[in-house]
């Protein structure tokens, strides 16, 4: 059997180091904002090329506390449209409605997954004031059109880096391409903790310095609170063991191009389309999606894997717009409008993105994953009828 993602052989490969590394923790008695987590942030503000690091709980709350910060500040008040993927994992969307801000859901370029500039400069309104990027399947998302509009309408650009660790862009990675990002370390993603860890990066330190305020129940002096803050910290034990990975993460984000690679070259069933490469954005293929052309065809392949014993996932079925939690939002117009985009035989406003979650189908692909493996997924998927 082939699975969609080895945890165990991912964490046994590096287990040596992290045991010691959790080990001294462990001993040491120090279990939350210690040492751990200080030199963590300090190595990761330092690969991702950026002034300041700040750990959180989890990646939601590292989105969730930047929005909130920028609330704080005073950049962004109540009400305030921010522009998002439509296609995104519900979190990205979530960190917005969460903060009582409006997320204006944005279709994706078909060709690359990600946020299309084009509608995205037609999303635009006067109340517009910040785009949360998301670097979609761990695909660098950011390009000169959307830091050019970014500037020209005064908007914050928070980046999403939760599937992008290590991704370059120029001289910088992603996550320091934009005012503040949010990045998650969720066992499964590039860079993955042995539990729930997250992080900010920025470069602006009143921003880092009140996201840690934040963070820490709104005290920035013992006892003393300036924010109504939450508790959202990366412990000692994570933040160890995200040190360790944080030194494999260029080998294994090699490892995952090189099984990419791979399937580029070998898939070749006419059913398929596989999402466009550009010179100029890099991967560094959190997940690797393909897509059909019918639902039923995507549903079909995928049962026909399964029987054959590889695992696949879909990245994701339901799009945040059409998920019950919003179904009565008040700026959630997207879901009306599909619901009758049926029977009125009238495109629904977000069809790109239905079409894509009915459509996609992940394979496995990951920094243990043999190319053996991928040989095996690509001669089944070749002669699939
Ligand atoms: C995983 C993920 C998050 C949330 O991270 P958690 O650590 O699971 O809270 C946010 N955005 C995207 C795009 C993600 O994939």
């Amino acid at each position: 059997m082939i699975k969609f993602l080895d945890l165990q052989a991912i964490t046994a490969k590096y287990q040596d180091e992290i045991s010691e590394a959790v080990g001294r923790v462990v001993q040491s008695g120090w279990y939350l904002q210690g040492k751990a987590n200080a030199d963590f942030e300090a190595d990761y503000a330092r690969f991702i090329g950026s002034d300041y690091c700040v750990g959180c709980a989890n990646g939601l709350d590292a989105l969730i506390l930047i929005f909130r910060a920028y609330l704080e500040l005073g950049y962004l008040q109540p009400g305030d449209e921010v522009l998002v993927p439509a296609n995104t994992f519900i979190a990205s969307v979530l960190a917005i409605t969460e903060n009582n801000l409006k997320p204006v859901l944005v279709e994706p370029d078909p060709e690359t997954l990600q946020i299309d500039e084009t509608r995205m400069e037609a999303a635009i309104t006067p109340r517009t004031k910040a785009l949360c990027l998301v670097h979609l399947y761990g695909r660098n998302a950011y390009t000169q059109a959307i830091a050019a509009l970014c500037e020209q309408h005064h908007l914050l650009l928070v980046e999403d880096n939760a599937q992008a660790h290590g991704c370059r862009c120029g001289e910088l990675r992603t996550g320091a391409l934009g005012h503040a990002s949010g990045h998650s370390f969720y066992p499964g993603k590039n860079l993955g903790a042995l539990g729930d860890g997250g992080a900010v990066t920025t470069n602006d330190k009143a921003l880092a310095d009140t996201i840690r305020a934040l963070a820490n129940y709104g005290s920035q002096a013992k006892y003393v609170f300036k924010y109504a803050g939450r508790n959202s910290r990366l412990d000692e034990i994570q933040a160890a063991a995200l040190q360790v990975k944080l030194r494999h993460l260029e080998e294994d984000n090699a490892h995952r191009q090189a099984i990419a690679a791979y399937y580029y070259e070998h898939l070749n069933h006419p059913c398929l389309r596989l999402p466009r490469r550009l010179p100029d954005a890099e991967n560094v293929y959190h997940l690797f999606p393909i897509f059909l052309q019918t639902k039923a065809q995507r549903d079909s392949l995928q049962a026909y894997l399964t029987a054959q014993g590889v695992q696949t996932l879909i990245h994701y079925p339901i799009p945040p717009h059409l998920q019950e939690c919003y179904a009565k939002a008040p700026w959630n117009d997207y879901a009306a409008v599909a619901a009758t985009a049926h029977s009125a035989a009238q495109p629904s406003q977000l069809s790109i993105t239905e079409h894509l979650a009915d459509t996609e189908l992940s394979l496995p692909i990951s920094p243990v994953m043999s190319i053996q493996d991928a040989q095996i997924i690509v001669e089944l998927i070749n002669h699939w009828h």
